[in-house]
């Protein structure tokens, strides 16, 4: 599924394959699917209530190294939800907060930190060589920003949007499938606080890290030309068809 994936050479050493021993046994993963997820590079971008659960499950499977973004540092009110980071880590970048927890969680895994806000020139940059990328961020005018750059270099994007006790899933290859910008054309309304409770990131986030294990391993049919809606109050999920738009101004026609 993944075109660019290196290396994989990479040998499994025999502490890997008692440690992935439960997933090696899914049919279709083995230790093919294991060392495509050590030989593979995903960027997480944001690292807060999104962030933290996709970060987490990329690391417990073994993704070889993790490319974490994120500006801001730890608030007392990001802990409802923003599970990487702890009350001792109040007022560190969460970048480094992220970076500690998840080299305990499994040392394997080479965690590199970028404390930058996303624009336009640094993004290409931050998420060149990497096999997938998350978006973990919490407002459209950086997704927009995100959705451009794995267009234009062809790196799988997996969204993920909450709001509350409801969330979004889709999975956009660019070129196969369609992009933010024609599933959403205009930013939808935002406001700067949004209500939340943890349990939503929780659940939208892990999927997103799903969806990237599915795209490295190639196992399954990923979320592409799809969005998931998912509603905790009424527990509903609701997936739908979307289009690509030929008129795209970021991959239309291209
Ligand atoms: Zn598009």
């Amino acid at each position: 599924m993944s075109g660019n994936i290196k290396n994989l050479k990479l040998e499994l050493v025999k502490e890997e394959i008692e440690r992935y021993d439960r997933q090696l046994i899914i049919k279709g993963w083995g230790v093919e699917g294991q060392k495509r997820l050590k030989a593979s590079r995903v960027a997480v971008v944001g690292v807060g209530g999104l962030g933290s659960p996709a970060a987490i499950y990329l690391a417990v499977a073994g993704v070889g190294e993790l490319v974490l973004i994120d500006k801001d540092v730890v608030e007392l009110s990001n802990l409802n939800r923003q599970i990487l980071h702890w009350d001792q880590d109040i007022g560190l970048l969460k970048v480094e907060s992220a970076k500690k927890k998840i080299q305990k969680l499994n040392k394997n895994v080479k965690v590199e930190t970028i404390k930058e806000e996303i624009n336009r020139n640094n993004i290409i940059e931050f998420i060149r060589g990497t096999d997938v990328v998350i978006d973990a961020l919490d407002n459209f005018r950086t997704r927009y920003i995100l959705n451009e750059a794995c267009v234009k270099l062809n790196i799988p994007l997996v969204h993920a949007g909450v709001y509350s006790f409801t969330g979004q899933l889709t999975t956009i290859l660019p070129k196969r499938g369609p992009c933010l910008q024609c599933i959403f054309p205009r930013p939808p309304r935002e406001i700067e606080k949004f209500p939340i409770v943890g349990v939503t990131p929780g659940i939208i986030g892990a999927m997103e890290a799903l969806e990237a294990i599915k795209i490295i391993t190639g196992i399954g049919t990923p979320l592409v030309g799809r969005l998931l809606i998912f509603d905790g109050e009424d527990f509903t999920i609701e997936i739908v068809n979307v289009q690509r738009n030929g008129k795209c101004p970021v991959c239309g026609g291209k």
